[in-house]
């Protein structure tokens, strides 16, 4: 009895398996709800860290009635995976040697103070791309992320992934809603770059975002904090990843984000020593 012969046993065995999983799934499907919103509902409950936040996402629910694309939040896995497509010419890179850490969803009154205690202490700027509703909660947390020397990104109002989608009219009223709780909060901070929810870019909130003077900003290093997978995965994908010109996506906001706390802590020792990090220029892409 060869290697053939076990490798065909497992061939089978992998086959047998495969069947299985695959009526389970279909199984599985056939149970669930067609009605969006309950189907929202059987959704969040299994992936509870991918929802946690969104704090008044109120809207989303409504407007994502497929919920393949609803699991692309908060900052849209499916646009990382392939970022050749759906870009439409947003900004993956810093176009300098300097890395640029980016912190979305917030400010979180749990989180936000302690990523900012911590870039403090390595002398580390970073941007936030905050969400409008947030800011309004928490105008403070704004105006201690600006005194830190740290740039701001514009995050839309509530998070809507599907706001790309939306008429031109209704996005600009979007990002403009934001600016102005952003302005409420700290008056004089230009928010120069805009980051559209999921990474759900279309030409439409792309072209509205440059028009209202922001430069689209994607990103090119996702350690997918937003799923919790533990401060050791998060540092370590970073660590790998990022190197010159990098745009890091983080999450301040928007669930249990200790793992990304904690992973800063670790991995920040290392990126300093090789890398510049530095906040997003005011004056946006240059
Ligand atoms: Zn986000």
């Amino acid at each position: 009895m060869g290697a053939g012969t076990t490798g065909r046993a497992v061939g089978v065995v992998v086959l047998v398996l495969a069947a299985l999983l695959g009526t389970a799934y279909v199984l599985g499907r056939s149970l669930l709800p067609d009605r969006p919103g309950s189907g929202r509902g059987v959704t969040a409950g299994v992936h509870e860290t991918e929802y946690g936040d969104q704090s008044g996402g109120t809207d989303l629910s409504q407007d994502t009635p497929d919920r393949a694309e609803a699991g692309q939040y908060p900052d849209g896995h499916r646009a990382a995976e392939s970022p050749a497509d759906g870009l439409f010419g947003s900004r993956v890179t810093t176009g300098s040697p300097e890395v640029a850490l980016t912190f979305d969803d917030g400010p979180d009154p749990q989180y936000t103070p302690q990523v900012l205690e911590i870039l403090r202490e390595f002398g580390v700027r970073a941007t936030f791309c905050v969400v409008g509703e947030n800011v309004q909660a928490h105008p403070e947390l704004v105006q201690a992320i600006v005194a830190d020397g740290h740039t701001l990104c514009n995050h839309s109002w509530q998070h809507d992934v599907q706001l790309g989608r939306r008429s031109p009219a209704t996005i600009r009223a979007d990002l403009l809603r934001t600016n102005e709780a952003i302005h409420k909060a700290v008056p004089d901070a230009p928010v120069a770059w805009y980051r559209q929810p999921g990474g759900a870019w279309t030409y439409p909130v792309v072209s509205v975002a440059e028009e209202l003077g922001m430069t689209p900003l994607h990103w090119n290093v996702d350690p997918s904090d937003w799923q919790a997978p533990g401060a050791a995965q998060i540092a370590t994908l970073v660590a790998r990843e990022a190197g010159p010109g990098s745009v890091v996506l983080l999450h301040d906001a928007g669930g249990d984000r200790q793992g990304t706390v904690d992973a800063l802590r670790r991995m920040l020792p290392d990126l300093t020593s090789r890398l510049r990090l530095e906040a997003l220029p005011v004056d946006g892409a240059t």
